[in-house]
């Protein structure tokens, strides 16, 4: 599957063009879960352009697919995240008298015959999508390109995900994806400040429909579609729906006071409350905003260090474009200055991790294997890790065989891993803010991960989909990178041997312990190297778990496992 991605298929059935197109009546926008937006989203605008010129209406559909939810584990707070920012998203449109429908659909395998059919229904010229990198949506979208191509519909897929799509940044070798993250990130900055006004374009908001529109018998009864408050089999219980609109509010608005909060306000405490960006008094006049000490800052948890905009990336609510934008002034981007990504500013630091992200997504799309529950070094499908095995993803070929040490044990470790009681501070602290936010900070993840795979030997699939489960800003390309990073079995990954440990971590990562105490209240009142370290007469006085394992021995378990015939 990696000698002929789809994404490579599905490019060139859209070059092929229509044979004998149709008399359309309007132009269809698809809209998916990764582009929740009206403003710079390119096939938006490229739809609507193509309906202003040809003065047809401009429709906008979007499919709920819970088969598909439920193959990419995609947990309930990411799918209320996604209606609220659709529910905001119709209001917007419906000013532009442009119809948003949704319609759910329970059988994924009948999402290309539900489309085309609604692209007939509504008698369409041509439609327009962005690309979608996981391998089973390309796959979908190959079947709906052809399906509507047989109609006479013409179908137009764009990229819009990433800053530089794939496909540019290729190895000058052989022309593949790159599987190491510094020439890729030098490249990438390259071609990016080589053609500034095409990568960073902001793509033009979509024109008003006609009036008119809202009375036509065959398009108006698509403006009474309600957008649905939740999909069965994703609600969220009222205390977590609130907590998540508190902290993570829908809207384009919203997403761009965040990103200004991290550019232009200094750090505060590490504490996710209302992320109320530009609430009184959050706007200091301190001179050294959050973004302007992101190279020394960003690893700190126990303060407020980092953008907390992933969630408005992965569901497209902001384009990685604008991000990027923003660390650019105005001047420097009419007058042809470039894009900062080195490693000693703050905001050269920044403009990497996106370069971290579109990275991540062109391995999934060049080497579509890594979502199919494969590590990408082949090398490691066969390391024994502990617990049951994971059963294959729809797309898995095989597990990975499982050691009969003790699964009980095993089994109750991922519990107390995944509801932070595992006797590890920082790692209990970080399970109990994903558990509670739906977030965690870059580095927590990492120890995270790193604990559950190499001091418990836990098989990296469970716990990428557990950060699935929880996660708001859950996303396929990210969450497996980190995953496999993490578990040594990635691209450019971790080396096995090099196993964080928990104890120093916690120490720099939380210095003054405000994180720990934060999350953990059982340790709020222990000040100094205790708190990252509790003695057993601490924990026990407390009523703190004991650590699950000793880190050493874990640690030298782990690098025997990779090492182990059949598997190095
Ligand atoms: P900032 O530090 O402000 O970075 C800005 C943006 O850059 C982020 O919003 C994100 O889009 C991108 N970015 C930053 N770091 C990374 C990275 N390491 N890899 C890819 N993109 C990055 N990110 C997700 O968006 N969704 C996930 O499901 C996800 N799962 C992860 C799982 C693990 C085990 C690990 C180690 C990392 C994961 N990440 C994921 C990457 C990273 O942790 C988050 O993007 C980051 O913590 C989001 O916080 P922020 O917006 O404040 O980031």
């Amino acid at each position: 599957i990696d000698a002929d991605p789809p994404l490579h298929k599905l490019l060139e059935a859209v070059k092929d063009g229509v044979q004998t197109p149709r008399t359309g009546k309007s132009i269809v926008y698809w809209m998916r879960m990764g582009d929740l937006r009206i403003s710079d989203n390119r096939a938006l605008s490229l739809a609507s352009a193509h309906a202003k010129e040809r003065d047809i209406p401009l429709i906008v559909l979007f499919l709920l697919s819970p088969q598909d939810y439920v193959a990419h584990d995609r947990g309930p707070r990411r799918i209320d995240f996604t209606l609220r920012n659709l529910a905001s998203i119709k209001g917007s449109l419906a000013a532009l008298h442009i119809p948003l429908h949704t319609s759910t659909q329970p059988n994924r395998r009948a999402v290309p015959h539900e489309f085309v059919s609604f692209l007939e229904r509504v008698n369409a010229l041509t439609f327009y999508a962005n690309i979608e990198y996981e391998v089973d949506e390309l796959r979908r979208d190959l079947q709906v390109c052809d399906a509507a191509k047989s109609q006479g519909i013409s179908a137009k897929f764009v990229h819009d995900k990433c800053v530089v799509e794939p496909g540019v940044v290729v190895t000058g070798a052989n022309n593949k994806t790159y599987a190491v993250y510094t020439p890729y990130q030098k490249l990438w900055l390259t071609k990016l400040n080589a053609d500034i006004p095409h990568y960073l374009e902001d793509c033009p908001a979509p024109h008003a429909n006609s009036e008119s529109v809202r009375d036509s018998p065959e398009l108006s009864g698509l403006f009474d579609s309600l957008v649905p408050e939740s999909v069965p089999g994703f609600e969220l219980d009222a205390a977590d729906r609130a907590k998540m609109e508190e902290v993570w509010p829908a809207g384009e608005t919203k997403a761009q006071d965040i990103l200004k909060r991290f550019i232009s306000t200094k750090s505060r405490s590490c504490q996710l409350a209302a992320v109320d960006p530009l609430a009184a008094g959050a706007q200091d006049s301190e001179k050294r905003s959050r973004i302007a000490v992101y190279d020394s800052e960003r690893d700190r948890a126990d303060r407020d260090t980092t953008s907390r905009i992933s969630p408005y990336l992965a569901a497209g609510v902001l384009s990685a474009r604008a991000c990027v934008r923003a660390t650019m002034s105005g001047t420097a981007l009419a007058t042809g200055g470039k894009v900062d990504g080195g490693r000693t500013t703050g905001i050269g630091r920044w403009v990497q991790e996106i370069a971290w992200r579109d990275f991540y997504n062109c391995i999934l799309a060049g080497y579509p294997r890594v979502s199919m529950g494969r590590p990408f070094l082949e090398k490691y499908a066969n390391v024994r890790w502990e617990g049951p095995p994971v059963e294959d993803t729809a797309y898995a070929d095989s597990s990975p065989p499982t050691s009969p040490v003790d699964l009980a044990l095993a089994e109750a470790n991922i519990e107390k891993w995944k509801s932070g009681h595992t006797g590890f501070p920082i790692v209990d602290a970080a399970m109990r803010c994903l558990n509670e936010m739906g977030w965690v900070h870059n580095r927590m993840r990492m120890i995270c991960a790193m604990f559950l795979v190499k001091d418990l030997m836990i098989d990296w699939r469970v716990g990428e989909k557990y950060f699935m489960e929880k996660l708001i800003d859950g996303d396929l390309a990210s969450n497996n990178g980190g995953w496999q990073w993490s578990a040594s079995t990635g691209v450019d990954p971790c080396p096995y041997f090099r196993i964080f440990n928990p104890y120093l971590q916690s120490a720099k990562a939380d210095p003054t312990g405000d994180f720990i105490r934060h999350y953990v209240p059982e340790l709020a009142a222990v000040r100094g190297p205790d708190l990252h370290k509790p003695s057993a007469s601490i924990a026990n006085k407390l009523g703190y778990p004991l650590p699950i394992v000793k880190h050493d021995e874990a640690r030298d378990r782990a690098i025997r496992r990779f090492k182990e015939p059949g598997t190095a």
